[in-house]
């Protein structure tokens, strides 16, 4: 049996009745939280062996997956709601409305439902099946819409801003352009990093969104020490990568990633601390997906296997001996019917993995 060890916040009092049962791993257990909302945040962070390993540096990870809703938009919708609330926009009996690729629309149903709030997602069909099941399981109205330009008044976004003004007692939870969603990172994303890592975190990468994962662990990171490098990881689709190289908005490709690939610079993205770009193609992402799934049991989905990707990218760049972070978005269970089906991968023209061929 592995010896038995201290865990960060575990107390030596507890140690050995767990060392007499002998090959029970000891873990820190968490004290009782008083509501399912205090569950959100305070996500571990994982060493990946395999890119450690790889590149030099340490390569760590934020589970965010582990979050109630299963992802790190838990964050943007507590702080959303919360920051209704105290503006006395939101009152008891409201109604939450927002377009969403899936993990607010997931987090802030269950905000709401924790807090007694109704909620209607406006949702682009072309999103997974499992999360508008999700959706609809944990109570949310679901509308569903046809993906269209962000120009088109009948994109996502727009659709749900009309649906709350028709709507009595309602709010447009807004995650792009309200900076609520960005500073539940900068309170406490960053602020957990910083802790997690006592301080000896060097960079900082994910991919954008909405941005306020992106914006507010940048910020709230640098306001820790300035020299941590922040790093955009961009999808191919989107348009970010060509605006911090050279200023101009400029997409290229396509990607399958949910969740991430930003055409505009948000109000959340606005004077994000970014020091460097990649651009990760969805090769690349998935690869990191197949990795982290067979080298060190995870499974997550995509947009975490291009944050990884990224974060990889950063430690080449910036050398051995770093400590890298990036962020686990949302786990791999989220996309069965896609990023671990056969079909839809072969129909995508992306590498299925051995272990999925029938
Ligand atoms: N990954 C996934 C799976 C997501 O749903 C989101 C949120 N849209 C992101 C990444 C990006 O997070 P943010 O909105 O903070 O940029």
């Amino acid at each position: 049996p592995p010896e038995a060890s201290l865990y960060p916040g575990q107390t030596e009092a507890r140690l050995p009745a767990a060392r007499r049962l002998g090959y029970l791993p000891v873990m820190a257990i968490a004290p009782t939280a008083p509501n399912t909302l205090a569950l959100i945040g305070n996500t571990p962070l994982v060493r990946l062996n395999g890119p450690s390993a790889a590149t030099g540096c340490d390569i760590l990870a934020k589970c965010e997956f582990m979050n109630p809703g299963g992802s790190v938009k838990d964050r943007a919708a507590l702080f959303i709601v919360q920051d209704a609330e105290e503006q006395g926009l939101l009152k008891p009996g409201g109604v939450i409305v927002e377009g969403t690729a899936g993990n607010t629309g997931i987090g802030l149903a269950l905000v709401g439902n924790a807090k007694g709030y109704r909620t209607i997602i406006v949702m682009p069909e072309t999103q997974s099946q499992e999360k508008k099941d999700t959706l609809r399981a944990l109570g949310a109205e679901l509308v569903l819409v046809p993906a269209a330009p962000y120009s088109s008044s009948a994109h996502f976004v727009h659709t749900s801003r009309r649906i709350a003004e028709e709507t009595e007692n309602a709010v447009w939870a807004n995650q792009f352009d309200n900076i609520a969603n960005r500073m539940a990172h900068i309170r406490t994303t960053a602020a957990e990093i910083w802790e997690q890592t006592g301080g000896r975190i060097h960079g900082f990468t994910c991919a954008v969104g909405t941005g306020g994962t992106l914006a507010g662990v940048g910020m709230g990171l640098k306001a820790f020490d300035e020299d941590v490098v922040i790093a955009l990881s961009d999808p191919h689709g989107a348009a970010l990568y060509s605006y911090y190289e050279t200023g101009e908005l400029k997409a290229e490709g396509s990607s399958v990633a949910e969740g991430i690939g930003q055409g505009r610079i948000t109000a959340n993205l606005e004077g994000a601390p970014v020091d460097t770009q990649f651009r990760i193609s969805d090769e690349e992402g998935l690869e990191q997906v197949h990795r982290l799934l067979m080298d060190e049991g995870l499974c997550v989905g995509l947009s975490s296997g291009i944050n990884v990707a990224g974060a990889i990218a950063l430690a080449e760049q910036m050398g051995p001996g770093h400590t890298i972070v990036t962020i686990l978005c949302d786990s791999g269970f989220r996309y069965l019917s896609t990023l671990f089906n056969q079909d839809w991968l072969a129909a995508k023209g992306l590498t299925v993995p051995p272990w999925l061929v029938r």
